[in-house]
Formats: structure tokens, C-alpha cells, sequence
């Protein structure tokens, strides 16, 4: 198996195939992508939805032979066991499953615990079942639950673009 990781600053490609690795195409360089995400463990499975992150695309892996979405990435179909796996965007729509709320955390950039921050588990359109976590901008505490429909929308976090949530108004629909 191929790996590249990040420790640290320290950076570690363990294989020849760098570029296969990741999908080196485009303007995204491996070590632009090792660098944007200095805290992330990057795979071969995961590193096309980071740079999908950096070009503000919300990537998740789908089967290119059954058209099954899964997260988190996996080189093999959790439905029919193929290897035809590739990022794919999603649509960006879909309804909040669940929420917490964060009153105490890591110091973070543009991260309020005071208010407190919400943490959401959205439920894509894209399939049944298939969900992400976020957060929520634009509304207050009281206002999110479970149920509402969100549409993505993307902050800066740390200097990189970060998937989050924007409530819909009128609730489920
Ligand atoms: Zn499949």
C-alpha cells in the first residue's frame, strides 16, 4: 500500500509513485497539499477530496462501477468490493442529522466556545445515509436542529477552505 504522510513539519513520501499517489494534475502540488494540511494523515484515498477542499469542492469517493457514495475514503466499494473508486463532487445540499454543541476545545482559529460552536452531521442528498460533519455559519444555537435543511458553503479556517453549513429557512423540506 502506498502511503504519505505528514509529521510535524517534517514531511515523508514512502514511494516512488508520488504522483500516482496522490493524483498530481493540475495546479495543486503534492507538497502544496502536504503543506495546506500539515495536521492531516494524506492517503491515496483521501487526498483527491483535499485538494477537491482547496479548489472549495466537496469531494466524497464513489464507485465508479455501482455509483455507491462512502466516507470515510476506502479503496474498495463498501456495496460491490470494486477498486473503481474516485472523488466525486456532491451537491451540497442536504439535512441536518444531529448536533452538538462545543463548549470547551482546542484554541481555534475562529472558533467561539463561549457562543457555544455547533457541530452538525449532515445527511447529503446524494444518497441515503451518506453523511459529513460541520459546522453551521449564519445562525444562532437555538435555531439549529435536527431535521433543518443546509446548503454548503465555505469559510477559511487556518489559511485553508473548510466545508461548512448554512441553514435553509422553513425547516425540513
Ligand atoms: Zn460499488
Amino acid at each position: 500500500m502506498l502511503w504519505l504522510v505528514s509529521r510535524s513539519s517534517e514531511l515523508v513520501v514512502t514511494d516512488a509513485g508520488r504522483r500516482d499517489l496522490i493524483g498530481s494534475t493540475g495546479d495543486i502540488t503534492d507538497d502544496d497539499l502536504i503543506l495546506r494540511f500539515p495536521n492531516l494523515q494524506l492517503t491515496r484515498d483521501s487526498a483527491a477530496i483535499y485538494r477537491g477542499r482547496l479548489r472549495r469542492r466537496l469531494l466524497l469517493n464513489r464507485c465508479s462501477s455501482c455509483g455507491v457514495w462512502h466516507d470515510p475514503p476506502s479503496p474498495i466499494c463498501p456495496a460491490c468490493w470494486s477498486r473503481e473508486v474516485a472523488a466525486a463532487e456532491v451537491q451540497g445540499t442536504g439535512t441536518v442529522f444531529s448536533v452538538i454543541f462545543l463548549y470547551q476545545g482546542p484554541p481555534t482559529e475562529g472558533v467561539d466556545y463561549a457562543v457555544p460552536y455547533p457541530v452538525v452531521v449532515i445527511e447529503l442528498d446524494d444518497q441515503a445515509g451518506l453523511r459529513t460533519t460541520g459546522t453551521v455559519v449564519g445562525s444562532p444555537s437555538a435555531a439549529i436542529r435536527i431535521g433543518c435543511r443546509a446548503s454548503l458553503e465555505w469559510i477559511e479556517r487556518s489559511g485553508v477552505p473548510m466545508p461548512a453549513w448554512r441553514l435553509k429557512t422553513g425547516g425540513r423540506s
